[in-house]
């Protein structure tokens, strides 16, 4: 469970999220929907402290998020907790961020190695089984420039996978595929939100928001303006607002 509480960022002077809760359950997928500049992506950054809010509180499972003051002002608490807090929440991007001289099995093996501190064969038979599971199990041997864009991504997903985390982020993860390989990576996120991984999806895909989504959270100007369970998300209760998005982008 993550529970986002009065989170907060400001960029200059501009307020790129306005205090917003976002509680997330264990198992529940949240789809987050906006335009652009809506804050959405900011939202997201802030729950693994890619990018740290500037007021609020996070929780994961419980425990609260590392803040500490300095000058008045939070910042973070310093790298080992940072980087324990990567590992409980996952983040997939639109750029999948492989290591190019790695093929797919060391680039999903590399941080069990590094910071789980597992034996390098243990890494790689689990690195093995987690490419299976995203249907890559012929691939595990091949480099990044070897394999579609599509495959990349899912060895992105198999890496973010291999922390056993908490729940994992996506920020528009299909946006930059070509149309035809949008759909493999969608279905393996379906697969993997059915086998119960928690999930913060944003995205512009709304019939895949539709089909996988158990809330949608709506953003605008830096705003969640609607957080409801998806059935009523797409009914006439909706607010206009989003609504009106919808037709938009239909
Ligand atoms: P998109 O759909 O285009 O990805 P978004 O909903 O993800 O948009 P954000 O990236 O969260 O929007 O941005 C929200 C606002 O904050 C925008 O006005 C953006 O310009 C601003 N912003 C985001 N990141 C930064 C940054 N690192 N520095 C300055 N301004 C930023
Ligand atoms: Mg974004």
């Amino acid at each position: 469970t993550i529970e986002a509480r009065n989170i907060s960022k400001q960029f200059g002077g501009h307020t790129a999220l306005h205090p917003t809760d976002l509680i997330v359950r264990r198992g529940e997928v949240v789809v987050i929907l906006g335009p652009s500049g809506s804050g959405k992506s900011t939202l997201l950054r802030t729950l693994n402290w890619i990018e740290p809010a500037d007021d609020g509180d996070i929780r994961i499972d419980g425990e609260s998020l590392p803040w500490r003051f300095a000058n008045g002002r939070r910042v973070r608490r310093g790298d080992a907790a940072i980087n324990r807090t990567r590992q409980r929440i996952g983040m997939v991007f639109q750029h999948f961020g492989l290591f190019k001289t790695y093929t797919a099995r060391e680039n999903v093996a590399l941080g069990l190695i590094k910071l789980k501190k597992m034996p390098r064969a243990e890494a790689f038979a689990k690195a093995e089984a987690l490419l299976t599971r995203v249907g890559l199990s012929k691939q595990v041997g091949a480099f990044p420039v070897e394999l579609s864009g599509g495959q990349r991504q899912r060895v992105a997903i198999a890496r973010a996978l291999s922390m056993d985390p908490v729940a994992l982020l996506f920020d528009e993860p299909t946006s930059a595929l070509d149309p035809e390989t949008v759909n493999e990576v969608l279905n393996v996120m379906t697969t993997i939100a059915h086998e119960g991984v928690t999930m913060v999806v944003v995205t512009h895909e709304v019939g895949f928001a539709r089909r996988i989504a158990d809330r949608v959270v709506f953003m605008e100007a830096g705003r969640k303006l609607m957080d409801l369970p998806v059935a009523r998300a797409f009914s006439a209760e909706a607010p206009e607002r989003f609504r009106a998005f919808l037709r938009h982008i239909d």
